[in-house]
């Protein structure tokens, strides 16, 4: 874990700001700079960010305040152009992806001469690691910001490792594809070793996305990217927990300003709430429900005070400053129709404010009262917790909030519903003190284990882990099989299993599934394999098994593998079924769903097998056929995910069919009753060809036919180079020898 480490962020932890004139530097708190810090100290390396925005005047004291920055904190300023800032920044981070990542459709704005600055910033950015960059270096980019970056990097230095967190959630597949240029971020990020989210949810939405978008299948932890695997993680942030115990237990000011906090809420039960003033963090929402609770529960009038802090952020967006708006005139009406001379519903606190006054503030809450209306995580939510070692406060947490995947025992809300929120917070002024505290203490222990170093650790294991795999990877690329190297093995073999797919692999592809008989020539190689003494044969298909029985039946001494592996008939014997009872049932749920996608789709059908449900679209317009793929997937993958069905992708089809229903399973079951081969062939062009490479161990000769990607070992050119290869197997010099 030593390597060193480059960390790449819009922003420094540190911040050039105008104090009487002169620039000076001032050190900005929070998770991220808690994080990387300690590790950068052990690892050693540099922090790559932006400035900020530069101005004109004073040019030459703010680059020496920048140098300084470089030998004394290792931290590299990059500087952008102010046109460049500007639309990178406010422009397409945050009126483009902001709103979109944040379900915030209608917020969305979008100008091409934005993109362009995104686009050169993440050019500025790529050329500052690059500078800095050293073989062996490990470079963690942060965030939304930088999307095109590990691709960037990754085409100037290929060897680089690269990873990216996003801090934001990822949306839905609903909603991404409504983003400008939503096909260059995803090439961006697959330019990394390891793409991490804040939580499975999020991970699972960039899944779909890039299957939506990319046509890219993926598994739950990996994509693969041409030869390179990309691994996928869900790490949620923590925080530093000890930076809050510190503050309470050695700070004056925390304590000083404690006291006085007590001394001024004395009687009154006070609810906190603290964010950034933006509109993803349901600020109008909050006060209107307060409002609703104070005019319903008049009890609790006087006895109750919410105390919201609101940060002013990027208010040179009009967004903002009409969210801003909103907000005062609803913090002065709760105040001005609500309030009495001796009390003030809503303290309002528009700025920043101490670290410890903050710390102050959450030992101080009764209620810290969590209301984003989505949010990547929510660092407040466990700040408060950290400082509830007694167990004395509520957690009421928003459900949209990435914390509240791991934070259960809060008491959560959908803040969209304002009477229930209400009636929520009310609860919690309620809650007897033995399920306070019982619910605090586990969310506690749980802010103490999973903080922001183990994250950090967590995230460079995951990092080194995906850049040792990508030699497991790359040795299995396909290598051109030579064909004189399997006929020497085939020769000197005692016992031979041959696999071998049909359709694509054996005969070229037809206009209709059912139009694929063999031709006599095809017959006579099947025939002649089979025959052979030493030779166990199985042909596996997707195909039904009266299709198998009608063109293949009078082979008698050859395994028939139908519907995938759903069905397997041994030679001489009858159909059986790979397990049973399968179920059939579900087919009534699923066929509207595939004739929904025949209406939509002119030239494709659906084929009804026993064992599964079939969407061609062979005959389709090809790229809207393959786009309407991928979305068909990716709905059938939400509504089948609790059940053994999965929706799987082949040549031109959608095929749903029960998951052990796979050629890996019929081979087998073919090796139980046909034990221990010493040459091991099989041959496939399809996507359901990989479930029988991979269960084979090596030194199978695994083919595949056609370019990959593919987990064979091997690959031939075409069907015909196949149908060559397998011929001279059967020239007699091979069936006499050994
Ligand atoms: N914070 C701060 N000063 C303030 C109010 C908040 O430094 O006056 C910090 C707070 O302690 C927390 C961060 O700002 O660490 C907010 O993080 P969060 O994840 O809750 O929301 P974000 O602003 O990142 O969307």
């Amino acid at each position: 874990m030593s390597n060193r480490l480059i960390v790449v962020s819009n922003r420094l932890p540190l911040t050039l700001r105008k104090v009487d004139g002169h620039w000076t530097t001032e050190r900005s708190s929070g998770g991220l700079a808690s994080a990387m810090n300690p590790i950068l100290r052990r690892n050693g390396g540099d922090w790559i960010g932006w400035a900020g925005a530069g101005g004109e005047e004073d040019q030459e004291e703010r680059r020496s305040v920048l140098q300084d920055w470089v030998q004394k904190k290792q931290c590299f300023a990059v500087e952008l152009p102010d046109e460049v800032a500007t639309g990178f920044y406010e422009g397409y981070s945050n009126q483009t992806l902001w709103p979109v990542f944040h379900n915030f459709p209608s917020q969305l704005k979008f100008d091409a001469k934005d993109w362009q600055a995104y686009v050169e910033a993440n050019r500025i950015f790529s050329k500052a690691v690059v500078e800095r960059y050293k073989p062996g270096d490990l470079v963690w980019v942060h965030d939304y910001h930088l999307m095109l970056l590990p691709q960037m990097l990754r085409d100037e230095l290929p060897d680089v490792a690269v990873g990216f967190f996003l801090h934001i959630p990822f949306p839905s597949s609903e909603i991404f594809p409504i983003l400008p240029r939503r096909e260059e971020l995803l090439q961006g990020l697959l330019g990394a070793d390891l793409v991490a989210f804040q939580t499975h949810g999020h991970l699972q939405q960039f899944r779909s996305a890039l299957l939506r978008v990319l046509g890219i299948e993926s598994k739950v932890t990996e994509v693969a990217v041409d030869a390179r695997p990309v691994r996928l993680e869900a790490l949620p942030i923590g925080i530093a927990p000890k930076e809050y115990a510190d503050l309470l237990s050695h700070d004056e000011a925390t304590a000083r300003n404690h006291a006085e906090l007590i001394a001024r809420y004395a009687g009154r039960r006070v609810l906190l709430a603290v964010d950034r003033l933006d509109y993803t963090k349901g600020i109008p929402e909050r006060l209107r429900a307060y409002a609703l609770l104070l005019r319903s529960s008049s009890e609790l009038r006087e006895k109750v005070v919410l105390i919201q802090i609101a940060v002013p952020t990027r208010e040179g967006i009009d967004t903002y400053q009409d969210l801003r708006t909103e907000v005062n005139r609803l913090v002065g009406e709760i105040n001005g129709k609500l309030g009495t001379p001796n009390w003030t519903p809503v303290v309002y606190i528009n700025r920043s404010i101490e670290r410890a006054e903050l710390a102050a503030l959450y030992q101080l809450a009764d209620v810290c009262w969590v209301g984003p209306l989505r949010d990547g995580m929510n660092l407040v939510a466990k700040e408060y917790v950290a400082c509830k070692a007694e167990g004395n406060g509520v957690l009421v947490l928003s459900e949209f909030a990435g914390a509240a995947a791991e934070m259960g025992e809060a008491l959560l809300i959908n803040p969209f519903d304002e009477e229930r929120t209400a009636s929520t917070v009310e609860r919690a002024l309620a809650l007897e003190e033995d399920e306070r505290r019982q619910r605090m203490k586990t969310l506690h222990a749980r802010v103490l284990r999973n903080n922001v170093f183990r994250w950090g650790d967590r995230f460079l294991t995951a990092l080194q882990e995906a850049v040792s795999e990508r030699g497991r990877y790359t040795d299995t690329q396909p290598k051109r099989l030579r064909p004189a190297e399997v006929q020497q093995a085939y020769m000197s073999a005692r016992r031979r299993l041959l696999a071998l797919d049909y359709e694509g692999t054996l005969v070229p592809f037809t206009a209709h599934p059912h139009q694929s008989a063999p031709l006599p020539s095809v017959l006579t190689l099947l025939t002649a394999l089979a025959r052979e003494s030493k030779n166990c044969l199985a042909l596996m298909s997707g195909r039904p098994a009266e299709d198998l029985d009608r063109w293949f039946g009078a082979i008698g001494s050859m395994w028939l593998v139908a519907e995938n592996g759903a069905e397997l008939k041994p030679p001489g014997a009858s159909w059986e079924p790979l397990r049973s009872p399968v179920p059939t049932d579900w087919k009534a749920t699923v066929m509207p769903i595939l004739e929904h996608f025949v209406d939509r789709t002119p030239g494709s059908f659906v084929e009804e097998k026993k064992y599964a449900l079939v969407w061609h679209h062979r005959l389709a317009e090809p790229e809207f056929g393959a786009w309407l793929a991928n979305e068909l997937v990716s709905m059938l993958e939400a509504m089948l995910a609790e059940t053994e069905l999965r929706a799987f992708r082949g040549q031109k089809i959608v095929e749903v069919r029960p998951v052990w229903a796979n050629k890996g399973e019929a081979l087998e079951r073919i090796l139980a009753a046909y034990s221990q081969p010493d040459f091991l062939f099989a041959a496939g062009d399809d996507r359901t060809d990989e479930d029988l490479f991979e269960r084979l161990r090596d030194g199978a000769w695994t083919v595949h036919v056609g370019p990959g990607p593919t987990r064979a070992a091997f690959m031939v050119r075409d069907f015909e180079s196949l149908r060559s290869l397998l011929e001279t197997f059967t020239e007699a010099r091979y069936l006499r020898s050994a």
